[in-house]
């Protein structure tokens, strides 16, 4: 059985995540998507909405579960037995970061192993914050989240 994890904030998910999400499902067994919780995190849905978002999104695939994760991500998925890491790149910026996570995440255990998946061409623009900005400004945002998640932001920013 192949599982990876694929953490993240998810704040909220875009569709950018959801590409990543449906080509990952036909790649790996399971995929457990983990909703990160970081006190140090300012987040504009809480832990429990973000989970319920993406637990509703994520329903048309069997193999997709979601879960809330407070802890260091290395200990989370090594207690339910996981060891691949599954991350987005959406060009060189994200790389430089997401090598140097890894690159910590192998030193706290070096069984962990980080797979990168490269963004599709028509998602890469697509990024929580600057969505997130464009809605709290009424911007249209319908071709960058899901319908639930463009309800979600406008019931935040009205
Ligand atoms: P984090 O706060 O951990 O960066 P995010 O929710 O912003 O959490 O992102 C989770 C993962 O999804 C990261 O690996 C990020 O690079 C990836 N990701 C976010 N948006 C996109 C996108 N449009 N295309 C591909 N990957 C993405």
């Amino acid at each position: 059985m192949l599982t990876a994890a694929f953490p993240g904030s998810f704040d909220p998910p875009t569709l950018g995540h959801l590409n990543i999400v449906e080509r990952a499902a036909r790649i790996f067994d399971e995929l457990l998507v983990v909703v990160a919780e970081n006190r140090q995190k300012k987040y504009l849905f809480s832990a429990e909405e973000r989970v319920a978002i993406v637990s509703s999104l994520v329903e048309p695939w069997k193999n997709v579960s979601v879960t809330l994760c407070d802890s260091l991500i290395v200990d989370f998925i090594k207690e339910r037995n996981i060891r691949l890491l599954l991350r987005g790149v959406r060009g060189g910026g994200d790389f430089s970061y997401e090598f140097e996570l890894s690159m910590m995440n192998k030193a706290l255990d070096s069984s962990i192993e980080t797979i990168f998946m490269t963004t599709d061409p028509e998602y890469f623009v697509l990024r929580s914050s600057a969505i997130k900005e464009l809605a709290s400004f009424h911007g249209d945002i319908s071709a960058m989240v899901p319908p639930l998640v463009a309800k979600a932001l406008e019931d935040k920013y009205r």
